[in-house]
């Protein structure tokens, strides 16, 4: 079977199934077997509790001891408990809002459940157990993981797995790392790894298989960065721009003295416009340094020389800050400025593609929108992308690619140590913005226990009374009661009917439209809304300077420098400011993580012990930081890997051998076919 053929060719499956694996973004044979688990459930069936309590899932055999009364949640479930006993400690079952479930358990007799054990408290809870009739539970230990993969539209976790291992029984993977490679790191091969991750028989095995396709990726990524550096370094004939006489004028008008440090990188940036290469540079500055201005005056030079120049930004409520900026900005120099979004109307798009195309248009800000096919440039000069961290090398060339020999400015607030800039940004040159504009407060940051919270809430009521605002994020989870993480609505109920009777507040995640956000975050900026609980969609760059506190639930679900990030929303104004994180501290990792955040607030810094205390532990982990195409491999957690990869790649790339030349156009043959690193066949 051809990887690359159609799903629609795949044997059972029929149009509708087709429909719904495309929404998945599964197109061929090959983005079907790259569909990768998002976890593992593993199921042991074992004699007691503490040889269970390190899968997800055990079965077990227990004694009931008693049923408790059932009680009611704020949200209105009934929850069920029954005490068991399994010999050597008591474990609570608990039911949501199934009440009759009692009838099933009598008092001193031994039944199995098969649930998820979890501890609260030194308590042991078993949560919405089954209980398995007729199943006989052994002595020994048996274990079987199950592939858990991400579904969306329709698809089940039963009907992807089949379908993978019908294909899996259809192809043979070629290997296509050197020998040499694969040797030396003790590698599996390609066709083991990809066979393991669907279907591992044991956590060792499934190691060694995510080792393999987390270098694969690592490598065929270093591979195109090394590319491009070496595309840049040809001494390719770039656009020369002047500085234009305008420049000081618009200097002369800036609402405010640069610092120092952004002095510097528009000189830095100025004098890779005036050379003849292209520009290719990276802007690193904390949160609130100031990059926003930085780009647009070197943008209003490339302008100012007859050329457009277009600014990419991730969110939509990120493009339309930029946008009335540069709006307000280049009000006295006649620049024509457009906004192009998911949410612009069809119509609009269509004029404004229309205009830009005819070079009406000078400045164009916008979202990934603006990489479509049809988004065309009349004389494209200057490619701007903001928090480039969000956007992969490939969407970053793609609208490169919209230019000739354009100048590059990539953007971004999240903090990369150098050990790693290095190797994710090899093909950039960088300038810092290592200084925040004057009058800048320290955020003053505290942890505090979830039993506290009402603290937090009380200091946020004292804030509201001296006319600030708030922010309050909590991560993005399913409601789980038992572990008490709050979701959005929850917890905005909880704040309406207890803590901020009576005040304007909104909730705001990723899953509204385009146009409520924004009206939101407008609401917010206008002053009419006091408080946002939220999900991370503000993280990156919102500006509302009369916002003074951040409260942050579960505050170690979240990443060190995604912590300063979001920390980074408050402070932006002449008002002192605060950060609030609330986090159970339930080991010394965590409370490491929480001093950090409390003792700096240095965005740099923050990033180094980030990448200190990170162990290599979770294999599955969130992802932060860099490229959006790497499937498994995050460049923060795999740096140890990455910098093997790259070490590789780059000999690769220099060998003068013929078996290594063919290898290297074999690999960039196939980066080209799809928008991974990890490609076979
Ligand atoms: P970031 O680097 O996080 O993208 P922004 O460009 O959004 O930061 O700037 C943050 C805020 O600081 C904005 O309100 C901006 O107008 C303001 N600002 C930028 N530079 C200066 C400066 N030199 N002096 C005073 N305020 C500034
Ligand atoms: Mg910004």
């Amino acid at each position: 079977m051809n990887v690359y053929s159609d799903i629609s060719s795949i044997k059972g499956v029929g149009p509708k199934t087709a429909d719904n694996l495309r929404k998945c973004g599964i197109f061929n044979v090959m983005d079907l077997l790259l569909y990768f688990p998002r976890d593992y459930e593993s199921i042991s069936s074992c004699g007691n509790l503490k040889e269970g309590k390190s899968s997800n899932k055990v079965i077990i055999n227990c004694k009931t001891l008693r049923v408790e009364r059932d009680v009611k949640t704020k949200t209105g479930k009934t929850i069920t408990t029954i005490v068991f006993h399994d010999g050597n400690n008591t474990l609570k079952g608990k039911w949501f809002n199934q009440p009759y479930i009692k009838n099933n358990f009598r008092i001193n007799n031994t039944y199995t459940l098969m649930g998820k054990i979890e501890e609260f408290r030194g308590e042991i809870f078993i949560v919405n157990p089954a209980l398995l009739k007729n199943h006989q539970v052994n002595e020994k230990r048996e274990e079987k993981i199950i592939p858990k993969y991400p579904l969306k539209s329709g698809l089940t976790n039963n009907l992807l797995s089949k379908l993978i291992n019908s294909v899996l029984g259809d192809v043979d993977i070629i290997e296509n790392l050197p020998e040499h490679i694969i040797n030396k790191y003790r590698l599996c091969t390609l066709d083991k790894a990809i066979r393991v991750i669907h279907n591992p028989v044991n956590l060792a095995e499934l190691d060694e298989s995510v080792k393999r396709l987390k270098f694969q990726e690592l490598f065929t990524y270093s591979l195109k960065i090394l590319m491009l550096k070496n595309y840049f370094n040809e001494n390719r004939q770039g656009i020369t721009f002047s500085i234009s006489k305008e420049l000081k004028i618009l200097k002369e008008k800036l609402p405010y003295d640069l610092t120092k440090a952004q002095n510097r990188v528009v000189r830095e940036i100025l004098l890779d416009e005036k050379k003849s290469c292209p520009m290719n540079r990276l802007v690193q500055g904390d949160v609130g340094s100031g990059k926003t201005i930085v780009a647009l005056i070197c943008i209003f030079n490339v302008i100012k020389n007859g050329y457009q120049a277009v600014m990419m930004a991730p969110t939509e409520i990120l493009a339309v800050q930029h946008y009335v900026e540069a709006i307000k900005l280049f009000e006295d120099f006649n620049v024509n400025i457009e906004l192009l979004c998911g949410s612009t109307t069809q119509k609009n798009k269509q004029e404004i593609k229309e205009k830009l195309r005819e070079g009406k248009v000078d400045l164009i800000i916008g979202t990934h929108a603006l990489i479509e096919d049809d988004v065309e440039f009349q004389n494209l000069g200057m490619v701007v992308t903001d928090e480039q961290h969000r956007f992969g090398v490939m969407q970053r060339s793609k609208l490169t690619n919209k230019g000739l020999n354009v100048d590059t400015l990539v953007m971004t607030a999240t903090p990369i140590p150098r050990t790693l800039s290095l190797y994710l940004y090899g093909d950039l040159n960088v300038s810092v913005i290592d200084e925040l504009p004057p009058g800048r407060q320290k955020i003053e940051t505290q942890y505090i226990k979830q039993d506290f919270k009402y603290k937090a809430y009380n200091f946020a009521l004292d804030e509201m009374k001296k006319g600030r605002q708030v922010y309050i994020v909590c991560p993005l989870v399913e409601e789980n009661e038992e572990l008490k993480l709050s979701s959005v609505e929850n917890l905005y109920k909880e704040l309406n009917e207890k803590y901020f009777k009576g005040i304007s507040m909104e909730i705001l995640h990723g899953k509204m439209s385009p146009k409520v956000k924004e009206k939101i975050m407008n609401d917010f900026k206008q002053g009419e809304i006091k408080v946002i609980v939220s999900t991370t969609v503000i993280e990156v760059g919102i500006n509302v300077p009369n916002a003074t506190l951040m409260i942050i639930e579960n505050a170690e679900r979240f990443g060190l420098a995604q912590l300063h990030q979001l920390r980074g929303r408050v402070g932006r104004g002449k008002h002192k400011s605060y950060c609030i994180l609330i986090s159970d501290i339930k080991n010394d990792i965590i409370r490491k993580r929480m001093e950090i955040m409390k003792s700096s607030n240095d965005g740099f810094f923050i990033a180094e012990q980030d990448l200190k205390i990170r162990g290599a532990g979770e294999i599955f982990g969130f992802k932060q930081h860099g490229e959006n195409n790497l499937i498994l491999a995050d460049v923060v957690q795999d740096i140890h890997l990455l910098k093997l990869a790259n070490m590789e790649a780059k000999r690769l790339i220099e060998s003068k051998d013929e078996k290594d030349i063919n290898i290297k156009n074999d690999i960039y043959d196939k980066i080209g076919k799809t928008t991974r690193y990890i490609c076979f066949n």
